[in-house]
């Protein structure tokens, strides 16, 4: 059974608990896969083949050294052997989020994960600039953050779907970012389109939970429901 592994809680996140969760090296122990961003909130993490890569708000990609500090994020060991199904004509993101119902709709109530992978004719990305302490919240930061337009970007998307129940915890539904082939372009998507990609799901029916350690995470409050200011600056609509 394919497990998620995740780091923190969306509503810490929110709250601007940007400390290191877990580091690099532990978060990938058992994963290869999948989305976060790093302590500070510094850029938008894409792991992929086992590899950590930083889209920073200067434009960049890097990759993370193992001792680096993820302060939330979702991985898990993708099962690249699964068969791979074709979309056409993805003409937006609601396009592609369209195409992906048929994949999910039987079953929502567990996580899925995609690697979704084609020549972007667009692909609109975000990365936000780190914070220093004290931090402020996500909402004050997505103000702060830069946005890219790129054309005839070739990569892939890795995505994360979650369950409604999760709420606060994770964001519901999908979640997108990019990567392209050479390593030089991605972030958290915003907007994409393709005349043809190439997708690869897994289905995740495992949930591994690493809470934060820092001091401040132990007193704030995480029932307060910010599903709307989270859709706001984690979802894809703007
Ligand atoms: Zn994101």
């Amino acid at each position: 059974m394919k497990t998620l592994v995740q780091a923190s809680t969306l509503n810490a996140l929110m709250l601007g608990n940007f400390d290191e969760t877990v580091n690099v090296k532990d978060f990938l122990h058992h994963a290869n896969t999948g989305i976060g961003t790093y302590t500070g909130l510094d850029g938008e993490a894409i792991f992929e083949d086992g590899v950590a890569y930083k889209a920073t708000a200067d434009g960049k990609v890097v990759t993370m050294k193992p001792e680096d500090g993820i302060a939330f994020g979702t991985v898990a060991q993708f099962d690249e052997s699964v068969p791979e199904i074709e979309f056409k004509d993805i003409k937006d993101l609601e396009a592609l989020k369209k195409a992906l119902e048929p994949l999910v709709k039987d079953n929502k109530n567990v996580f899925y994960m995609i690697k979704a992978c084609g020549n972007f004719k667009t692909m609109h990305v975000r990365s936000c600039f780190p914070s220093e302490k004290p931090y402020p919240t996500l909402s004050e930061v997505a103000r702060n953050q830069r946005e890219f337009h790129h054309s005839h970007t070739w990569g892939s998307v890795i995505a994360v779907f979650c369950p409604a129940y999760v709420n606060g915890i994770n964001l519901p539904g999908w979640h997108f970012h990019y990567l392209s082939g050479d390593k030089t372009q991605g972030g958290h998507i915003l907007g994409l389109s393709a005349d043809k990609i190439s997708v690869k799901i897994n289905k995740i029916e495992r949930f591994d939970l690493t809470l934060p350690r820092n001091p401040e995470f132990a007193k704030r409050d995480l029932c307060e429901d910010l599903s709307a200011k989270t859709e706001a600056v984690e979802g894809s609509k703007k």
